[in-house]
């Protein structure tokens, strides 16, 4: 008997930590949806090195600064790919700056993108995956959103609220199937982490155990298990990955 392939979306899969996700979950034999909020040019090359693996792959556009987006893209995919079994909530952007000098317009803009687009995503997951009583919903949280980081209090409370979501999620829909995870990486290298000084990049590599800073597979070997039938008994956990900066 042929076994049915199983469709992942990754969010803010143009670049960084969620292609690295693309490609890890195509390898494992998931059909994918490539995600970009601008970079459709980018996207469409993770496509293609999505492709080469063998695996059906469709490339979606969605600005989730507006969390209806966000809804409309997990519908998007279903219809294009013809089913929804992971989603990976990875799309996300900082606008860092000390509480007393942030603009409102920076808190909403992290909170509308981080946690309430992750949340619009994940109530149209589910009522899909409800219906096929499976799934997977796998939240890229930080290990910011556990341990708090001066100058990112609008980041940290969107990851911090993305851990919550993670644990409700799991205890709400457990009974139908679905699993319900967060990832919190540490200093991982990337665009995002690239704009750091380097005295902020030196302070952070004195504090991780294993001496340096993590790359992008490093992650996305989790996301890739987190989704794979090996970890069906794993729920409403956050697992860092983080080269020992924050142990639990
Ligand atoms: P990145 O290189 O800056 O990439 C961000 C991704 O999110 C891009 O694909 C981008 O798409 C997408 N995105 C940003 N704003 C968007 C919007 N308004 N609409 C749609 N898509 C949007 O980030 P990264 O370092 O790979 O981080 C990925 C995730 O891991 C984030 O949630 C981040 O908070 C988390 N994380 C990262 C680190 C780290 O060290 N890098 C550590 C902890 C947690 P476009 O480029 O197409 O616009």
């Amino acid at each position: 008997m042929t076994e049915t392939l199983k469709i992942a979306l990754v969010t803010g899969s143009s670049r960084g930590l969620g292609r690295a996700m693309a490609l890890a979950l195509a390898g494992a034999g998931f059909g994918v949806a490539v995600h970009y909020g601008r970079n459709q040019a980018e996207a469409e090359k993770v496509a293609d090195e999505v492709r080469i693996l063998g695996v059906p792959v469709q490339v979606f556009g969605a600005d989730l600064s507006d969390p209806a987006n966000a809804g409309t893209l997990v519908e998007d995919v279903i219809k294009g790919l013809g089913r929804l079994d992971v989603l990976v909530n990875n799309a996300g952007i900082t606008r860092d700056n000390l509480a007393v000098r942030m603009r409102d317009d920076d808190w909403n803009a992290v909170l509308d993108t981080n946690l309430t687009s992750a949340f619009t995503a994940c109530r149209a997951a589910i009522k899909h995956m409800m219906r096929a009583r499976s799934g997977r919903i796998i939240n890229i949280a930080s290990v910011v959103g556990l341990m708090g980081n001066p100058g990112q209090a609008n980041y940290v409370a969107s990851k911090a609220g993305l851990i919550g979501l993670t644990k409700a999620l799991a205890k709400e829909y457990g009974g139908r199937g679905i699993t319900v995870n967060a990832v919190a990486p540490g200093f991982i290298e990337s665009d995002m982490t690239g704009q750091l000084s380097g005295d902020v990049q030196k302070a952070y590599l004195g504090s991780i155990p294993l001496a340096r800073f993590g790359r992008a597979e490093d992650v996305a070997a989790l996301v890739a298990f987190l989704a794979s039938d090996a970890a069906g008994y794993i729920t409403g956990q956050v697992i860092g990955v983080d080269g020992g900066l924050y142990p639990h």
